[in-house]
């Protein structure tokens, strides 16, 4: 079955019990059927019936076996790093998200878990930074907000070689445009937050898996130290991915027009986006990848510009988010990498008139109207 079917036919042979999603299942504990016998659901923390509904359906979008939700983007990556202990190396594109930064940077040092960040785009960094306790190799592919791209099959190639795991992070793209388990990576982790909820309302993160021990250890790492998702979100999550396809192809659509648009207006420098002519990544994105995506980047010529820009903007809204309905924008200086020491924002080109708009699914016209007013203005 084709992409668009499986999401919104759940993927299962059809349930008529649960047809049109009508059942959320909020028990947190369920009756023992037979003393002394195993069931499929006992205590929510460990397996519930909604949270697995959604669980196969992620697993199926992205061509895995295994898959796990958990209650935040941060707490699905949290898991992944719960594979390695004190003494293993892992290696981090330099363009990660914020929190990824900050969790590899500040929090995992302290359980002895030693981190290289590098440029991914170049695999020769990430060959070079292999060391003899390498575990993994953590990559963002386009990365945020830069829009860099990393070659996956590349990557993993040289994974495979030194025994060690390939992390994707598939949240700019989803499984609707890129699949990096069938291009050879181990894990795939997802902010649901953005993209796959698509409607800016709920906080959700994912990882799915083809290893039987991977995915055992993260479903360990859930059921132990919890962070799961709850029913609600899963329902929620399952509504929403139904109509996944249609949000990421109007909102790409819109992105490609802005892009173009932006391109063209004499305010701006340049406009960072996968799969435009100055991205050196283009011809990776376009090998292993259907589409650039719904999320640029811009930046404008004048310093000055930049607070009347975001002042005058009157449909999209200023909001460190993305991937929903609405269109919105960031300033990653001030507000998403706001963390990161100046001299380092603006080494890794994070400088102040780097602008991120993430367009939604209005109509084009109403957007280019707004965008040209704020940048004229
Ligand atoms: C938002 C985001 C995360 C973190 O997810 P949360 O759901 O906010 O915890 C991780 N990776 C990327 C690429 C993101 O955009």
């Amino acid at each position: 079955m084709e992409f668009e079917t499986r999401a919104v036919h759940g993927g299962e042979e059809k349930n008529k019990d649960k047809f049109f999603g009508s059942t959320i299942d909020m028990a947190s504990a369920f009756p023992i059927k037979k003393f002394g016998e195993s069931q499929d659901f006992v205590y929510s923390r460990s397996n519930s019936p909604t949270k697995q509904d959604l669980e196969k359906l992620m697993a199926n979008l992205e061509n895995g076996k295994y898959a796990y939700v958990f209650s935040s983007g941060m707490g699905a990556t949290n898991a992944v790093l719960t594979l390695f202990q004190s003494g293993d190396h892992v290696i981090v594109g330099a363009d990660v998200y914020g929190g990824t930064y900050r969790i590899i940077k500040e929090l995992y040092p302290k359980f002895g878990i030693d981190y290289t960040f590098v440029d991914t785009t170049e695999l020769k960094n990430i060959e070079d930074a292999v060391k003899e306790n390498t575990k993994a190799i953590i990559v963002e592919t386009p990365s945020n907000p830069l829009m860099d791209v990393t070659d996956i099959k590349g990557t993993v190639a040289i994974a495979k070689k030194h025994g060690i795991i390939t992390v994707v992070d598939n949240t700019f793209l989803t499984p609707y445009l890129q699949k990096p388990l069938d291009l050879g990576a181990d894990i795939v982790i997802h902010s649901a937050t953005k993209f796959l909820s698509g409607h800016h309302d709920i906080i959700a993160g994912v990882v799915v898996t083809n290893d039987e021990e991977i995915g055992a250890k993260i479903k360990f790492a859930m059921r132990t130290a919890g962070g799961i998702m709850s029913p609600f979100d899963s329902w929620l999550l399952i509504r929403s991915l139904k109509t996944l396809k249609v949000r990421m192809d109007a909102a790409q659509k819109n992105t490609e027009q802005l892009v173009e648009f932006f391109q063209n207006h004499p305010a701006v420098k340049e406009v960072l986006y996968p799969t435009a002519d100055n991205n050196k990544g283009k011809k990776i994105q376009e090998s292993q990848a259907s589409g650039g995506g719904a999320v640029f980047s811009f930046r404008l010529k004048d310093d000055r510009r930049v607070a009347p820009f975001f002042n005058n903007l009157k449909l999209a809204t200023l909001a460190a988010s993305l991937g929903g309905t609405e269109t919105l924008v960031t300033h990653p200086a001030t507000i998403t990498h706001d963390d990161m020491p100046e001299k380092e924002r603006e080494a890794r080109g994070l400088t102040y008139s780097l602008i991120r708009v993430a367009p939604g699914i209005e109509n084009i016209k109403d957007l280019i109207e707004d965008f040209k007013q704020a940048l004229e203005k």
